[in-house]
Order: structure tokens, then C-alpha cells, then sequence
């Protein structure tokens, strides 16, 4: 990153209003088993929505955060906090179990293979998407994405340079949002975006 580009991160990170969802009442759901189990319990027991449960502790930056009320009776809110310390969780078999598998990936294989990555730089792509991630959710720069009854999901630009040739390609990556900062990617690819030769 050269210092231009650096100082405008800098700002971001400390120009933004950052926000944090509250559903009183219950912990906030820090796994995905804890996510799952509020999704169960909420159809079971109706007294909490596991929508609101599951974005119990979430943070978000605040022009960039989903707004309760989200249903009738929903007492959720969000209180200002001074900001997040990223947590990013990018596992490796989202590489090496899924972009690089010959059965599941759709595709996605052939063309991360034609920008020169295969499933040894599996922990290599792990390590820089989690790098990359971390700098966009501390300054702000994510998309929000799909909100349902596990939560909220956001998307993040990942820009990786060609292996194979030359410039760079960037793409959407999507991630789920938890509490306190911290986000786990779910999507590795969702698209390209842009190349550069
Ligand atoms: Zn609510």
C-alpha cells in the first residue's frame, strides 16, 4: 500500500462513528453453533427473534449498519462506541477445502488458477485475505450484505496480485458479521470487481 492510499485508511479509521447492536436479554452469539442455536430456540420459543439475536454485539460503522426496529415489538437499539478492534477468522479449508476442490468450487478453481494461486497457497490467500479484511472492517470499507435469521453478512473487496502476468485482480469477498468486532468469512469469491494488466 503506498502512503496515499495509507493516510486515506488513516482517516477512515479515525473519522468513522462506529455503533454496536443491542437485543437485552440474551448473550451475544459469538460461534456459528450459538448462532444456529438462536435461529432453533426462536423458532421454538417465540419471545426473542433470532434475527435480533443474532446481531446482539455486532458492530458496524454507523451509515453502514442495519436499523432496528426490525419487527413489531422489537426493542433492540444501538449504542455509539469509540470504535473496534478487528477480529478476522478466514479458515484455510475455504481455500484448500473449497476454492481449490475439483467438485465444489463451480468454476472458481480454474480462475484463481489462472492468476497463478493453487491449493498450496492456500494458507498464503487465508493469511492475506485476513490482512486485507481487518484494514476494510477497522476503516469502514465493506458493502452490507444479506441479513436473515443468522445475521448480519457484509462484503469486502479483496484485491490480489496476478501470479500469472502481470497487475492485479479485485473481487467481493463475503464475511458474517459477530459480536465485538469480529467477522468470519463465508464466501471466498462472490465476483469479480475490476483487473488491472
Ligand atoms: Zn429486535
Amino acid at each position: 500500500m503506498n502512503w496515499e492510499s495509507t493516510k486515506q485508511y488513516a482517516y477512515k479509521i479515525f473519522s468513522r462513528l462506529w455503533v454496536q447492536w443491542v437485543h437485552e436479554g440474551t448473550y451475544p452469539a459469538e460461534t456459528s453453533g450459538k448462532k444456529m442455536l438462536n435461529t432453533i430456540l426462536g423458532t421454538l420459543i417465540s419471545s426473542h427473534c433470532p434475527q435480533c439475536m443474532n446481531l446482539n454485539g455486532c458492530c458496524f460503522v454507523k451509515e453502514k449498519a442495519p436499523s432496528p426496529p426490525l419487527h413489531d415489538h422489537c426493542h433492540c437499539y444501538m449504542s455509539d462506541i469509540s470504535g473496534i478492534n478487528p477480529v478476522v477468522e478466514c479458515p484455510t479449508e475455504k481455500f484448500s477445502g473449497y476454492i481449490f476442490s475439483e467438485n465444489k468450487s463451480g468454476g472458481k478453481k480454474d480462475l484463481f488458477e489462472s492468476w497463478g494461486y493453487n491449493i498450496i497457497d492456500s494458507t498464503v490467500l487465508a493469511q492475506e485475505f485476513t490482512n486485507q479484511a481487518k484494514l476494510a472492517y477497522l476503516s469502514g470499507e465493506y458493502y452490507l450484505g444479506n441479513l436473515d435469521q443468522f445475521g448480519q453478512r457484509i462484503s469486502i473487496l479483496i484485491t490480489l496480485p496476478r501470479k500469472v502476468g502481470t497487475g492485479t485482480v479485485s473481487f467481493v469477498s463475503g464475511w458474517m458479521v459477530y459480536p465485538n468486532g469480529k467477522i468470519i468469512l463465508t464466501m471466498p469469491y462472490g465476483g469479480k470487481i475490476h483487473e488491472t494488466a
